[in-house]
């Protein structure tokens, strides 16, 4: 069975250029090495009723929903209330988190502000995952038909390392008959695109059951096959085809 996975990333510098929304790559490439699929990157202004829509339809459609931003201590931070509402939850403090963020707090010469603590503000019901590297704690929250809505800090260290820490291990045991996809590359340089695809429709390479990606960048041309995991023999008929085809093209050198 396919597990779906969506993120929406929640941020108004991530919509006016300020900033590279990096969520997408990290979080899209460690579900696929377990077998999970990324199906949807949205991103999305501070804005209440923006973020209630988005994650509404997210959760209609998605097993796994990755919600980040807006969990610091400032006033653009609205995440947790916005989200609160939607599900129709108390937002209560989470002791440990406080006392994790104070001695955070204290080991820098720091006293921790009462602004500062709202960052241990959780949704009542949540499993709080702690956060090794930053304040605000990730939340996961339980939901009916074996949905999970996951809620973690905008900073990418942040949001990766619980990710890491806490999320993927977690995922693994729970969908521990996830299969990652099987996936080959053939490498080609010296060639463009429009000129593969013609000497591949000449010979009418057209490979059942596998997705066909073409990568161009700095003269060259990446051609990604994946397949289902039960699609062995398909896929690796399919590259030497490729390999055969291309093979004038092919660029060998090590990390092309
Ligand atoms: P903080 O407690 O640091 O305020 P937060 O959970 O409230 O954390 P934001 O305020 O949304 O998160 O963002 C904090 C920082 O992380 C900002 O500098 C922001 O640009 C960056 N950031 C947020 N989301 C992303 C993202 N998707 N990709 C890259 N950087 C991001
Ligand atoms: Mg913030």
């Amino acid at each position: 069975m396919n597990i779906y996975a969506e993120l929406i990333s929640i941020g108004n510098e991530l919509l006016n250029g300020r900033t590279l929304n990096t969520h997408a790559k990290d979080l899209g490439g460690e579900l696929y090495v377990i077998g999970l699929q990324l199906m949807r990157d949205t991103t999305i202004p501070d804005d209440p009723a923006i973020i209630q829509s988005a994650v509404r339809e997210a959760l209609a459609r998605t097993d796994l929903v990755f919600v980040s931003g807006g969990l610091g201590p400032t006033l653009d931070d609205i995440t947790r209330d916005a989200l609160a509402l939607l599900l129709d939850r108390k937002i209560i403090l989470d002791p440990p988190s406080v006392v994790a963020m104070a001695e955070r707090y204290a080991a820098r010469g720091r006293t921790m502000t009462p602004a500062a603590e709202r960052q241990a503000l959780v949704l009542e019901g949540a499993s709080v995952l702690p956060n090794p590297v930053g304040a605000a704690p990730g939340q996961r929250i339980d939901l009916p038909e074996n949905k999970a809505l996951f809620i973690l800090p905008g900073p990418p260290l942040e949001f990766n390392a619980i990710l890491k820490e806490t999320i993927l291990p977690w995922l693994k045991i729970r969908h521990a008959d996830a299969r990652p996809k099987l996936v080959r590359i053939v490498q080609t340089k010296g060639v463009g695109e429009s000129d593969i695809v013609t000497l591949l429709e000449a010979a009418n390479f057209q490979p059942t059951d596998i997705d066909l990606g073409f990568y161009p960048g700095m003269g060259k041309v990446e051609i990604r096959l994946v397949a289902h995991p039960d699609f062995e023999t398909e896929i690796e008929t399919a590259r030497q085809t490729l390999n055969t085809l291309l093979n004038e093209f092919l660029d060998t050198t090590p990390n092309a």
